[in-house]
């Protein structure tokens, strides 16, 4: 049965989601507080671009626009560690075919946007922001930013991809049972810049994710197909060398790149500039529960899960979420108190298992890839994966490179890091040079007939 749905929020997860709904006979009416990017200029905003990956790619192909995403994407195999003195080195993502994307944040919203408006039973309603929502007699109040106009209707469904400050899960919050909570990170982060040479080409290599780990803080670079590369630094609020202890003069700003960044800062010739014009942003984790309203409402995307961006996963999560709620659309397309009940169960552990890597990526970008057992670790879990690709799969590889649920991986992969613990890298080491057949029976005591 059709039905006349309220969507909030036209950033990425929101249209992906109209797209879907319409697909499958819903109307859509999709309320966003800013106005068209298309036609106005609305300024970069955060993060300028991002790293889709495999669980993205697999959604976005699900209305038929991988593809052309893919078209404009920077294709980066690895990570490029800078070290203090300048040196680079190397450290591939997965095998040569694996590389994950960076993509224009604006540009991928664009794009979903026009596809979006293609579809004949989407209406997108720009500075139409959400200012309130009634779970009691189910209205919504939308106000019209460019007239200050308010007007409140009752929905007939109610979905919120407003983001990490969704103005629906605000209102739940006096719920009985619903819990919410945002776990603070005491780092920040701030957005600069690597222009292009003096020729227009890239200033690094283009193929890669640049990373400069310090251990309590790092600065990482994506390439974007203009050839700049977006720096960002994270870093702590406070201590030795977070961004309280850099002065506000010139000298003081331009003194700590060039102790931490030292290659970086002749790339950087508007670090002054951009440190200045762009805001020191916090980043948090949201957990809420449940995610819905009886049968009326409910939250997707970063309004139910918000993580810090350290696995690249944010909105591949949210883009997952679209296509597994269109599963649950075309197992049962009627009952959606059932729909949403399920849509909880099935998404809120992977959700909070992809919020705890990511919270733990950081740890490895910004110190664990200087750490030689770290990385013959990584060589060892490659070389195994290679001899046994389904059955030994890095923690990376899964979360990035399959749509094995992030749960499942977390699972899979606690229980290959107790073997190699109980075996010992040695042992893994001597037994991968004699090949499958010692691995095996080191590993998993399978000693041929
Ligand atoms: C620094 C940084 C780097 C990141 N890097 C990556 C990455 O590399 N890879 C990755 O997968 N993810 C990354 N992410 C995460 C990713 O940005 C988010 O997961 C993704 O944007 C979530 O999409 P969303 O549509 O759910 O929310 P949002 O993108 O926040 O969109 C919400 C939309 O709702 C609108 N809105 C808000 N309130 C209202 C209201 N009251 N009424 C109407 N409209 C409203 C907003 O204007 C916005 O357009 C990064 C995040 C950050 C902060």
């Amino acid at each position: 049965m059709s039905r006349h749905i309220t969507l909030l929020g036209a950033g990425l997860t929101g249209p992906l989601l109209a797209i879907y709904l319409a697909r499958r006979g819903h109307a859509v009416d999709l309320y966003e507080r800013r106005p068209d990017m298309r036609v106005r200029d609305i300024g970069g905003g955060r993060s300028i671009n991002l790293a889709l990956s495999t669980r993205g790619l697999h959604a976005l192909a699900g209305v038929g626009i991988d593809q052309e995403v893919l078209a404009d994407a920077i294709a980066m195999p690895g990570r490029m560690i800078h070290d203090l003195e300048g040196n680079l080195s190397l450290q591939p993502y997965g095998t040569e075919a694996q590389a994950i994307n960076s993509v224009s944040r604006a540009g991928l919203n664009m794009l979903l946007l026009d596809r979006a408006e293609r579809e004949p039973n989407v209406t997108i309603h720009f500075s139409a922001r959400c200012t309130g929502v009634d779970l009691g007699t189910r209205t919504v109040t939308v106000r019209d930013d460019e007239t200050g106009a308010e007007r409140s209707f009752v929905a007939d469904l109610l979905i919120a991809a407003d983001g990490a400050n969704s103005s629906l899960r605000a209102s739940m919050e006096g719920m009985p049972g619903f819990t919410a909570a945002t776990e603070w990170l005491d780092h920040a982060y701030k957005e600069l810049e690597i222009p292009p040479g003096p020729d227009g080409s890239f200033m690094m290599e283009r193929h890669a994710l640049h990373i400069w780990p310090r251990h309590d803080f790092m600065m990482i670079a994506l390439p974007n197909p203009n050839a700049t590369f977006t720096c960002t630094l994270f870093a702590p609020y406070e201590g030795p060398n977070g961004f309280d202890s850099i002065g506000a003069g010139d000298d003081d700003i331009l003194a700590y790149f060039k102790t931490h960044f030292p290659d970086a800062v002749p790339m950087m010739p508007t670090l002054l500039d951009d440190w200045r014009a762009n805001p020191t942003s916090r980043l948090g984790t949201v957990f809420c529960s449940p995610w819905h309203v009886d049968d009326w409402a409910f939250l997707i995307g970063d309004a139910a899960h918000a993580i810090v961006p350290f696995y690249g996963q944010g909105m591949n999560c949210c883009f997952e979420d679209c296509h597994v709620l269109d599963s649950l659309l075309a197992e049962e397309s009627e009952d959606w108190g059932m729909i949403m009940r399920r849509f909880h169960e099935l998404r809120k552990p992977n959700a909070d298992a992809i919020a705890r890597l990511a919270v733990a990526n950081f740890l490895e970008m910004r110190s664990k890839v200087v750490d030689p057992d770290f990385l013959r670790k990584k060589k060892i879990e490659a070389r195994l994966h290679g001899m046994f690709p389904e059955r030994w799969i890095p923690l990376y590889t899964m979360v990035t490179f399959t749509i094995i649920p992030y749960a499942e991986a977390l699972r899979r992969a606690g229980e290959q890091d107790a073997l190699l613990d109980r075996i010992g890298v040695d042992a893994v080491e001597s037994a991968l040079e004699e090949g499958p057949e010692k691995v095996r029976e080191v590993l998993w005591n399978e000693v041929p007939a």
